[in-house]
């Protein structure tokens, strides 16, 4: 089958806002050098929309005010021309006041403000590489076993598109690959600098959808689309280098000093980070004990079980590791990638802030531990739902991120709480429809 991406007719400028729904306004394309040049307009409360299309009562822009459109041209990926539907430009943007001024209600402006602090009060630059796992459901009816080449085969003509999509963007995936559960792919997208690589997740995630919905398919990238199969994370996996250039993660098959301060400040801060990382009730319906998922606040080299997981790869002669990365693993697809991104390096730099001593290396199932054992490493149970995220968050988020955004966000919660309440049995497919 040719992917035909020539000619697009029109582009759409488009942010992921605080409910992982990309975005935005779609022109012609005559008026593409236009746009580029002078953005568009935006409407403020947008950012609050849930992902079942309900608005937040208390959200603070209500009906007033203007936000604009910044489009990103480095980001450009071409939709190809299907049936009906011709070719489409999508460039990602950032959403800045109507005078270009950051916007703290942005998720990508939070971002890149969170970087800029980590490089300038600590001389560190953070790269990252997303894993998504996702569902394609009506992709064929057959089921195919866990991690085959049969599910591998399955889903070739569909990767092969994804593939031909992200490299209009100049980039690619490095892994598409059978998951676990029946229908069930996971996408690694490659190292980049933190930005590069959350607004990577959020193209990544467009292509894969545009792929499937070509062959009347459907990808959702929920944590828990359907109660009786695995569960869809999103693996982080993060790197800290120094200003020259030379990785600061592992040495000699541990964490450096550095990495582990920044290690211990995630799991000391976990259940704040959640807020950001799995942020709806269906984040919970996918967080179990011993389903590989990390439920409790500890670290292990190359454990599965553990929230923050060292993955060592191997180690040069010297004992340095630059393949190394430390897997965050309590992260899912209804959150903003941007946000999550940036909790978990807010969170990172006060254990940098404390020096904090690197945490112990659990090597089983900290479920199989007793609550002793467990107590004597500071190890705790994450909460059982949001709630219990944003009161640990609430602290810490407005020193984060500001006020106006914790106000808007803490309502973009509870929103997403009292849908999934209204929705009961519903939530979860009606969720999986759109994100
Ligand atoms: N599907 C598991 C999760 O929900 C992860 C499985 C894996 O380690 O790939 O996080
Ligand atoms: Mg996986």
């Amino acid at each position: 089958m040719t992917t035909v991406f020539q000619a697009p007719q029109s582009a759409t400028f488009a942010n992921m806002e605080l409910s992982a729904v990309t975005r935005g306004r779609t022109v012609p394309i005559e008026r593409l050098d236009d746009v580029l040049e002078g953005g568009l307009p935006w409407v403020p409360t947008n950012v609050c929309i849930s992902s079942v299309n309900t608005i937040p009562p208390d959200n603070p822009f209500g009906p007033m005010g203007e936000t604009k459109i910044i489009p990103l041209p480095h980001t450009r990926m071409i939709l190809p021309e299907r049936a009906d539907r011709p070719a489409m430009a999508l460039y990602l943007s950032e959403i800045a006041h109507h005078d270009g001024a950051f916007w703290p209600a942005c998720a990508r402006s939070q971002l890149r403000q969170a970087l800029s602090d980590l490089n300038t009060q600590y001389g560190l630059t953070l790269k990252a590489g997303f894993e998504h796992e996702c569902y394609i459901d009506n992709l064929q009816d057959t089921p195919t076993a866990a991690y085959s080449l049969a599910g591998a085969r399955k889903v070739s003509g569909l990767a092969h598109e994804v593939q031909a999509i992200m490299a209009t963007a100049g980039t690619r995936l490095d892994q598409f690959v059978a998951e676990f559960g029946v229908n069930q792919f996971e996408i690694s997208s490659p190292v980049r600098e933190g930005l590069g690589a959350a607004d990577h997740a959020v193209l990544a995630r467009e292509a894969v959808r545009d792929a499937a919905r070509g062959r009347e398919a459907h990808a959702t990238f929920a944590p828990k689309p359907h109660l009786g199969e695995a569960g869809s994370g999103v693996h982080i996996h993060l790197s800290l280098w120094d200003s020259n250039g030379v990785p600061q993660t592992a040495h000699a098959g541990s964490l450096t000093a550095t990495s582990g301060a920044f290690a211990a400040g995630i799991l000391n801060h976990l259940a704040a980070v959640m807020a950001f990382s799995t942020p709806t009730p269906n984040s919970f319906q996918r967080i179990h004990e011993s389903s590989w998922v990390g439920v409790f606040s500890c670290f292990g080299v190359r454990n599965r079980e553990a929230a923050l997981r060292l993955a060592p790869r191997t180690p040069l002669a010297d004992g340095s590791h630059p393949g190394a990365s430390m897997e965050f693993r309590l992260c899912d697809g209804s959150a903003n990638p941007y946000l999550a991104l940036a909790a978990l390096v807010r969170a990172g730099m006060i254990g940098l802030n404390k020096a904090l001593p690197a945490p112990v290396s659990i090597e089983q199932d900290p479920a199989t531990l007793s609550a002793e054992a467990r107590a004597a490493h500071h190890i705790e149970r994450v909460p059982y739902g949001v709630e219990g995220c944003l009161q640990a968050a609430a602290p810490l988020a407005e020193d984060w991120f500001g006020p106006l955004f914790w106000q808007a966000y803490e309502a973009v919660r509870r929103n997403d709480m009292s849908d999934a309440a209204r929705l009961a049995d519903a939530y979860p497919s009606m969720l999986s429809k759109i994100i």
